[in-house]
Parts: structure tokens; C-alpha cells; sequence
């Protein structure tokens, strides 16, 4: 049998639900990728934000192999050692106190959706049911996840979109408090706004949004499918904003490539998803699982939020610098390794050179250039980035 992806003829058997950049990546260790033609690629997308320790992390591959050498699943009439083990860890390391298990970003957000509608309609009538939500967030691409994300863009020709979602921008504390009432039961956040454009959200903001939440007895939820496991140099996103949620959404990283969601709750909380009210045939795979408490070690265990925290520095300087110089520079935006530059203009060709040159980026709109390297990222490659990104600044300007 002929190989048909060589002939790459394959590919036009896959729904176009993406636009992809026009590269066969066949294998990763570290930072790095390469192409079917051996060209080797630095990634500072991570898979975007999910291979944050490195591809192929020698002691992860490792704990997924045995797992797969003892079971691969069963369902969740059933107890499994990696499903309890990695709860217990999230929450020893967090607010939490109880994890719901699922497989993705956008099932994490379902399900806080879900447990906040529920809350609301046990603890405070049918009628409590609205998600206060911000304006250019993201939150996956489910109906209900399209809906509370605060973008136009992922909504049209979907409709009719479920109610009971409202937006407000964010950072404006009055507009938060104005559209907060008795129906209101939950606000929902990203610390960062991720897709949104890497904006880090006031303090006081976040600290008013505790209070008001609190105030009616509705849930804060924070969505950290990006910004939380280490991302930020802190575990959790949370941490940094003084600030603890009733609920969190995690995913991407969390499983460092394998596929695997979890929704966070206070116990009282997550009281309200009795038996029967919700439930996913994968969540909590076992080799998820495994993958995940690696995860966990390496991040609690090592030094590497640390490193985070510093790389994170030496980024933004070097950033900084290049701002100082290029006027197209609008903006540098971020906390740890999740750092963005704005332009004032569009460079459509951006994220083409920097591939050309072995450079793997996130480009929204070709104004925003988005930096997610894994934490094993050394300064050098970073000053290699920066080096790229300045030879293509300076062509722009000639
Ligand atoms: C990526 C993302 C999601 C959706 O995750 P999927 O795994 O793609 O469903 C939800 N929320 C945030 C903040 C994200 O960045």
C-alpha cells in the first residue's frame, strides 16, 4: 500500500475547519518540531499553551507507557487509582475541594455552566440562571460555550444561541455591578484573556467581581484552561489575583498533550451535580490521568515555576527592548511565559517569515503576535525569536 500522506493527497479528507500553515510536523522532543522534511522548527506555541513541559517529556511519556501496559479504561460506574490520585492533587494545590473529570476546554466551561445553573436554580429559585461574562473573551466552541465567549465572530450562523449569558467589558467595575442581579448565577472569567489578546485583568476588577459574586450568592468562575498549570509562574492564574474562585476550568496543559479536562468546585458547591446530572464516557481516562499527575509532580516538585517566573522576565525585557526601538510596537502584554506584542498595524506576512526561519508563533489578525514557548525554553532561543522578529521589523521599515 502506497503512503498516502506522502503524496499529502490524505489531507483533503479533513473537514477545513482550520486555516493551516502548509507544514507536515512528524515528531517533537523539547522545544523543538520537525517537519517530514527535517526541518526543525522552535515552537513557541506549545500546541497552544499545552505542551507547556515540553514535547514528548521523557518522564510523562514514561508514566503514560505503563498505564497503557495496565488499563486504558473503563467507565465511570467504576473507581480507577490515576482518576482519584489526580484529584486529590488539584486540589491539595488549590481552593478546590471536589474535580469533575472531562476531556477538553470548552467541556470544562460546559460543565461549570451547567453546575452554576444548577446551584443557582437549587440555592436561589428557576429564575437564577444568567452567566455574567466579559466582552473578547474565549471559551471554547460548544453552543453554550460560543455564547459566553464575548466574540461576534465565533456566534454568527450559529443562532439560535442559548440564553441566559450577558457581557460586559471588562475591567469596568460599574458595568459588572449594573449587570449583576437576582438572576445572576455566576460571573465567569478568564484571569487573562487569552484568545482575547493576552489581557491581564485589573485586580480590582477581579477583587470586585469576588465581592459581587459573593454579595448575591452567586459562583466566580475563572476559566484557566490557558493561563493556569504553571503558565503564568504561579500553579494556578488565581493565585497572583489575591483572588479565590468558587469554581476553575482547567484543560489544556494540564495533560501536557494527552486530551483532558477538569472542572474545580468547593465541595458545597459541587454538592449540586448529584449522581446522574452530568457525566463524559472518557473523563478521567486513566491515561489522562497518569499523564496529568506527572504534570502535577514536575510542577509542585521542581523548580520549574521558578523558571517560569524568570524566563518570563527575560522575555519581557528583551520584548521591552525591541518596543523601545520599532514604533509599530503598541503594546507588550502578559505575566510568566504568556507574553504578546501588539502592532499598531496589520503584517500579514508575520507568522509565515518567522516559520520560514524555524519559528513556530501564534499571529491573530496580524496584529497580535502571541508567545507560548514550553518552560524548558532557554534564554538563547528567546534572544533567537527576538533577533528574527527585529530582522523582519527592520525589512518592514525599508
Ligand atoms: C482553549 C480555550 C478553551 C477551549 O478549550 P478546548 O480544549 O479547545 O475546548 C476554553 N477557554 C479558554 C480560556 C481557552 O484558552
Amino acid at each position: 500500500m502506497n503512503d498516502i500522506t506522502n503524496t499529502r493527497k490524505a489531507f483533503e479528507f479533513v473537514a477545513e475547519t482550520y486555516s493551516r500553515f502548509p507544514v507536515l510536523i512528524t515528531r517533537g522532543q523539547g522545544i523543538y518540531l520537525w517537519d517530514d522534511d527535517g526541518k526543525k522548527y522552535i515552537d513557541f506555541t506549545s500546541g497552544i499553551a499545552v505542551c507547556s513541559l515540553g514535547h514528548c517529556r521523557r518522564e510523562i511519556v514514561e508514566a503514560v507507557k505503563a498505564q497503557a501496559e495496565e488499563l486504558f479504561h473503563i467507565s465511570n460506574l467504576y473507581w480507577t487509582r490515576p482518576q482519584a490520585e489526580l484529584a486529590h492533587l488539584l486540589c491539595e494545590c488549590s481552593f478546590a475541594e471536589r474535580a469533575f473529570f472531562c476531556n477538553s476546554g470548552a467541556e470544562s466551561v460546559e460543565a461549570a455552566i451547567k453546575l452554576a445553573r444548577k446551584f443557582g436554580h437549587d440555592t436561589r429559585g428557576p429564575d437564577c440562571f444568567d452567566i455574567v461574562c466579559l466582552e473578547g473573551s474565549f471559551h471554547g466552541r460548544t453552543l453554550a460555550t460560543i455564547t459566553a465567549t464575548g466574540q461576534p465572530v465565533y456566534q454568527r450562523g450559529f443562532e439560535p444561541l442559548p440564553d441566559g449569558f450577558t457581557h460586559v467589558p471588562p475591567n469596568d467595575i460599574r458595568a459588572l455591578e449594573l449587570a449583576a442581579g437576582k438572576r445572576t448565577a455566576a460571573i465567569l472569567m478568564e484571569p487573562i484573556l487569552g484568545e482575547g489578546g493576552v489581557r491581564p485583568l485589573d485586580k480590582g476588577f477581579v477583587s470586585a467581581a469576588r465581592r459581587i459574586a459573593s454579595e448575591l450568592g452567586a459562583l466566580l468562575i475563572f476559566d484557566e484552561v490557558q493561563v493556569g498549570m504553571g503558565r503564568t509562574g504561579t500553579l494556578f492564574c488565581y493565585e497572583q489575583t489575591g483572588v479565590d474562585p468558587d469554581v476553575m476550568c482547567l484543560a489544556k496543559a494540564l495533560g501536557n498533550g494527552l486530551p483532558i479536562g477538569a472542572m474545580l468546585a468547593r465541595k458545597e458547591v459541587m454538592e449540586h451535580l448529584g449522581p446522574g446530572t452530568h457525566a463524559s464516557t472518557f473523563g478521567g481516562n486513566p491515561i489522562s490521568c497518569a499523564a496529568a499527575i506527572e504534570v502535577m509532580r514536575i510542577l509542585t516538585k521542581t523548580d520549574v515555576l521558578e523558571q517560569v517566573r524568570k524566563k518570563g522576565e527575560y522575555l519581557r525585557e528583551r520584548l521591552d527592548g525591541l518596543s523601545a526601538r520599532f514604533g509599530v510596537i503598541k503594546d507588550i502584554r502578559g505575566m510568566g511565559l504568556i507574553q504578546a506584542v501588539e502592532f499598531d498595524r496589520e503584517f500579514p506576512g508575520l507568522a509565515t517569515y518567522l516559520l520560514e526561519r524555524g519559528f513556530l508563533t501564534i499571529v491573530a489578525h496580524g496584529r497580535l503576535l502571541r508567545l507560548l514557548p514550553p518552560f524548558v525554553i532557554e534564554n538563547e532561543h528567546m534572544d533567537l525569536l527576538v533577533e528574527a522578529l527585529e530582522g523582519f521589523l527592520n525589512e518592514q521599515a525599508t
